[in-house]
């Protein structure tokens, strides 16, 4: 079986219609229908090599939301026709720590949705295509109050903020969180964020996000970047900071919005050998602490969508047909996007 999709042949090339293998059905597996697949900066990453190691002919996609197919035999959590999701991995060792408690990210054996070698050795293609199969455990029920569309990006820009925040409390101890680069990620943080009942302020590089930031996704303050003396005023100001920014930029000013004991969490995960230098004393003098996180857990994704769905929260989308997709790259990487581009992909 095959099913009809859209590749990158090599490194930054334009992708195009090409066809992937879709495996036999397992009895774990649960072959999806695709309708909607977001555009994540990940892909472009990827896509143009920007992270090393990629495999190519490659399909991007790990938004990915659609309908059940067919389920196999040991399948006890979908049936056919059911609104389902699959975000950014497919596989994992079942068996170590992090797959005990459902931290599958950090799973060793970890296996990415696409670009990547599943256990057997079979390449895993994603979601820019008009169908998948994936096993259960990494498939999600998508809420079917939300736009299809729209829901979409929670499959890695929500989870992405939403694990996070949750490990650092906020959904106990809503905090004052400043969210760097109003993008996919950045825009579904301030969303889930206020949601949590935190103060948020945006801090962005384009002056032109302003007036939606505060206006439309309810944003507390905002901070232009590249203006020294207002970033300067907002010194201490912050609790948590969360860095989603695609690019290498300066660390510094970044760690000074942060109070006492404050936290700068990374998410952007700019290209292959950035290096961030930051002042040892500014970290010591407040007690900072420096983290990362990468998605989120299986389980934790699916609270997330049920809490997005109780909550009518979802993504500011703009839907575009398969043909778009070199452009709509390229106006991401001018963040030239409010916020998230997602592929109709039955248009494929
Ligand atoms: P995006 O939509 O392109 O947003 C990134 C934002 O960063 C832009 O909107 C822009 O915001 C800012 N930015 C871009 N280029 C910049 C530059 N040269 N200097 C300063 N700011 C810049 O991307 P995304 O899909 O949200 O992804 C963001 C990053 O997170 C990517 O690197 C992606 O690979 C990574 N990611 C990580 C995880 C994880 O698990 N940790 C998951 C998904 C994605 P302003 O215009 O507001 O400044
Ligand atoms: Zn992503």
């Amino acid at each position: 079986m095959s099913t009809d999709a859209l590749a990158a042949l090599s490194a930054g090339a334009p992708l195009e219609h090409f066809k992937v293998p879709l495996r036999e059905l397992r009895d774990d597996d649960v072959a999806i229908d695709v309708r909607f697949c977001g555009v994540c900066h990940s892909d472009i990453h990827k896509a143009r090599d920007e992270w090393g190691g990629a495999i190519f002919p490659m399909v991007p996609g790990h938004e990915i939301v659609g309908l059940v197919a067919a389920v196999g035999p040991a399948v006890t959590r979908f049936q056919p026709g059911q609104r389902v999701g699959v975000g950014c991995f497919v596989n994992c060792c079942n068996d170590c720590t992090q797959c005990a408690r459902h931290m599958e990210p950090y799973c060793p054996r970890v296996v990415a949705t696409y670009n990547a070698k599943d256990h057997d050795g079979a390449i895993a293609y994603g979601g820019y295509a008009r169908a998948i199969v994936c096993r259960e455990r990494f498939v999600f029920s998508m809420p079917t109050t939300l736009d299809m569309a729209a829901s979409a990006p929670l499959l890695c820009a929500g989870i992405t903020m939403w694990s996070p925040m949750t490990r650092l409390g906020l959904h106990k101890e809503p905090r004052r969180v400043g969210v760097v680069g109003l993008g996919g990620l950045g825009h579904m943080g301030v969303k889930l964020a206020k949601s949590l009942g935190c103060t948020v302020t945006v801090i962005s590089r384009t002056p032109g996000k302003r007036d939606e930031a505060l206006q439309r996704l309810g944003a507390d303050r905002f901070l232009l970047s590249t203006d020294a003396s207002a970033m300067a005023t907002a010194a201490g100001s912050l609790d948590v900071v969360f860095d989603t920014v695609s690019a290498k930029k300066e660390l510094d000013p970044l760690l000074d919005l942060l109070a006492v004991e404050g936290v700068f969490c990374t998410v952007g995960l700019p290209m292959q050998g950035v290096r961030y230098d930051f002042v040892p004393k500014q970290v010591i003098r407040r007690r900072l602490t420096l983290t990362g996180s990468s998605v989120g857990g299986t389980q934790e994704t699916q609270e997330m969508l049920d809490y997005c769905g109780k909550h009518g929260i979802t993504c500011d989308v703009e839907v575009i047909d398969g043909d778009y997709i070199n452009t709509a790259f390229d106006r991401v990487v001018r963040s030239d996007v409010r916020y998230r581009f997602v592929i109709d992909v039955t248009t494929l």
